[in-house]
């Protein structure tokens, strides 16, 4: 069977997850495409798709079978009620939402349709080396992971359209959400420190360093660079009781030549992780065939929501800003399981 698929927003990274979805992955198609500029999305329609005038036309479409939704942050509450009423799966792009009203009113139509539909877009899940350092963890071999430490650096952002906020509600989210994820664990507070500014970013708060404080009393420090001129460097160290884990450098290659002995580093994220784009869209065509989601949730994209919020109010306090979460919906599994202090 193929998935039949209708994508909002052909920018950037729709863009890349249409090329993904015709000229890489099989058992899917995309039948339709939208966006604001309808020029746009005409020129990143695949042959035969057809180009709507407006998401809700598209959601509408008895055509379209499930939904990719890579527009703007805040246009994601509206296109995803759409979704969830029209009972189709739906692949939203990270932010899920921008408040935590708004994720709270999505996981309530979810809930009420008794369904998992949404997959949120955070592909570190699928990404092979995090799937192997999660393993080791989840194994025990190391004993209860104590600190993990988190560096999230870009070569470079869109000058004026990339803000001081950004890093905290906008590049956190993965760190945030990875975290939950290898630790089994939730955030309870967030502090934030700035240091020394680049001069790289001008005017922009760059570095910021994060102090997640689990729920199990586990502490996360996360490096967030986003001007570091020389590539998109990903790394990852968790600190266990009895052993260290920790990412591999990527590009694993390791060139010998007459300058020395070097790795390569990835250009950006699109590079470092198009396998974990491409598996990501492989498990959620799966289960979107079967009229589900699977992976990263609405309680995830919640979660990662009240971390971005709890930033953004210790950056302005320079304190540690706690984290309320509601109890979790049946749907979404068991209360977390975390670690005794
Ligand atoms: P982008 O290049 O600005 O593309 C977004 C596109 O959606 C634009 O063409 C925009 O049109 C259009 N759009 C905005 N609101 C819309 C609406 N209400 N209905 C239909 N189309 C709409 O941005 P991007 O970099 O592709 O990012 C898109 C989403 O993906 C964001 O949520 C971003 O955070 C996320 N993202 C995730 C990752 C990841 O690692 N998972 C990486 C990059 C981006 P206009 O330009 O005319 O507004």
């Amino acid at each position: 069977m193929t998935l039949k698929v209708g994508v909002i927003g052909t920018g950037m990274i729709g863009q890349d997850h249409i090329r993904r979805l015709t000229k890489v992955l099989s058992g899917v198609e995309v039948v339709g495409v939208t966006d604001i500029d309808q020029a746009r999305a005409a020129a990143a329609a695949p042959e035969g798709a057809e180009v709507f005038a407006t998401p809700s036309a598209l959601i509408s479409s008895e055509k379209v079978q499930a939904v990719i939704i890579c527009s703007w942050g805040p246009a994601h509450e509206e296109q995803l009620l759409a979704c969830i009423a029209a009972g189709k799966p739906v692949f939203c792009e990270k932010p899920l939402v921008t408040s935590e009203a708004a994720a709270l009113r999505v996981m309530e139509a979810e809930v009420a349709f008794g369904r998992r539909l949404v997959q949120v877009g955070f592909m570190r899940r699928f990404d092979a080396d995090y799937r192997r350092l999660k393993a080791v963890i989840d194994g025990g071999e190391l004993g209860a992971p104590l600190m993990f430490h988190s560096v999230h650096r870009n070569a470079s952002v869109p000058e004026g359209l990339y803000t001081s906020e950004m890093p905290l509600n906008d590049t956190l989210v993965h760190d945030a959400d990875i975290s939950r994820w290898l630790l089994s664990d939730e955030v309870a507070g967030v502090e934030v420190r700035v240091p020394r500014r680049s001069a790289r970013g001008g005017e922009l708060r760059d570095p910021v360093f994060v102090l997640l404080h689990m729920a199990s009393g586990a502490l996360v420090d996360v490096e967030i660079s986003v001007n570091i001129a020389y590539g998109y460097d990903i790394r990852g160290e968790v600190s266990c009781e009895a052993g260290v884990a920790a990412l591999p450098n990527r590009p694993a290659t390791v060139i010998s030549d007459s300058d020395g002995i070097r790795q390569a580093i990835p250009k950006d994220w699109r590079e470092r992780f198009i396998e974990a784009y491409d598996q990501e869209f492989r498990e959620w065509i799966v289960a979107a065939s079967q009229g589900t989601a699977t992976g990263p949730s609405i309680w995830d994209g919640y979660a990662a929501t009240l971390v971005a919020d709890a930033a953004l109010r210790a950056v302005a306090s320079g304190g540690l800003e706690s984290i309320n979460m509601i109890a979790k919906p049946g749907l979404y599994g068991p209360p977390t399981a975390i670690a005794a202090q």
